[in-house]
């Protein structure tokens, strides 16, 4: 009796100890994901047509004479002659080409000119695909059309190593992309040294009209060493920052989505405003933001150029220094680490 005792309270000091994302991602009673807390978008269709029918049309009226991100001419010579250094670049949107510990690796690539409902690419791509240095792996953070782009998929070599949600790996091999494997949050693998960890956000996601929530979402933490790149791709802002920022101390960067969050009523659930990406930036205690998926493609309804001057504003509020906050240009690199 005594001895069941003792491994009951050590049971549960280490069931504290645990993540909350310690046996991956829930799943509800009809095969479906979803969030940590049980949680999915409530927002349905009709929802979904009350906003693009009667608001967007309204709303993107008063956008006029917004502007894009900023972009900057890369020709990508110094990241092709770069295998030492860990450098980051925006290529726009959700894409990010990061360097580290030798590796070439690239996050949610779309090299598209259109997106659906969102129309044409405000900016031209950052870096152009054939100037990007040869790829080892490529990560991908959930299904939906502007952070998983068959088009670009097909574009890149099928002997990249691509890292995917739970659920999509189907999809890669469908594709002649054998060298692919599929994550649930909490599972890490290792290339050259370097870790790539699968982790929660706040989400959902859908590809067709019948594989809603089929497939994972999450964020990477890519480690290698005392190197922590941390990227959400779409998230709600959830506690589950806080987690990551305990069980993953002293993150280097965070790469954080500030654009597609108007209207609130409906997106809120799924995407953070400026505000939100700032508290998941302190929750994270991660030393510097990069804010992006912004300014690229008309997703919703604020201004494109808005994200950006909101962060600003709050981080001032907030007493956080703006060295901390990197808002990158399209197309710029940014050598790490980053003190400010
Ligand atoms: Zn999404
Ligand atoms: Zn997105």
């Amino acid at each position: 009796m005594k001895t069941c005792i003792i491994f009951f309270v050590a049971a549960l000091i280490q069931a504290e100890g645990l993540p909350p994302w310690n046996n991956g991602a829930p799943v509800d009673k009809h095969g479906r994901f979803t969030n940590l807390d049980g949680s999915t978008p409530s927002r349905g269709f009709r929802d979904f047509l009350r906003w693009r029918i009667i608001e967007s049309p309204r709303a993107r009226k008063a956008t006029a004479g917004e502007r894009p991100s900023p972009r900057v001419d890369n020709n990508g010579s110094s990241l092709r002659s770069n295998n030492t250094q860990t450098t980051v670049t925006w290529i726009g949107h959700a894409t990010v080409f990061i360097q580290v510990s030798g590796l070439n690796i690239l996050i949610d690539p779309n090299f598209s000119s259109k997106l659906g409902l969102a129309g044409k690419r405000r900016v031209p791509l950052g870096v152009a695909p054939e100037d990007l240095p040869p790829i080892d792996v490529v990560v991908i953070s959930h299904s939906h059309y502007d952070h998983l782009d068959k088009d670009t998929i097909l574009k890149l070599s099928p002997s990249i190593q691509y890292f995917v949600p739970k659920g999509l790996k189907r999809f890669f091999t469908n594709m002649g992309r054998e060298k692919s494997e599929e994550f649930d949050w909490g599972q890490k693998s290792e290339v050259s040294g370097v870790t790539f960890h699968f982790l929660p956000l706040q989400h959902w996601s859908r590809r067709s009209l019948t594989d809603m929530n089929k497939s994972l979402w999450g964020s990477w933490l890519i480690q290698a060493g005392e190197t922590k790149i941390f990227f959400a791709g779409d998230t709600g802002y959830f506690t589950g920052f806080r987690s990551i920022g305990e069980v993953f101390p002293g993150i280097t960067v965070a790469f954080l989505p500030i654009g597609a969050y108007e209207p609130r009523w409906f997106m809120k659930e799924q995407h953070m405003d400026p505000e939100e990406a700032l508290q998941a930036f302190q929750d994270l205690k991660a030393h510097v933001l990069i804010p992006i998926h912004w300014g690229t493609f008309k997703v919703t309804d604020e201004p494109l150029d808005e994200p950006p001057r909101r962060l600003h504003e709050a981080a001032e509020t907030m007493g956080i220094s703006p060295d901390r906050l990197k808002v990158l240009k399209i197309g710029e690199t940014l050598t790490l680490p980053v003190h400010p």
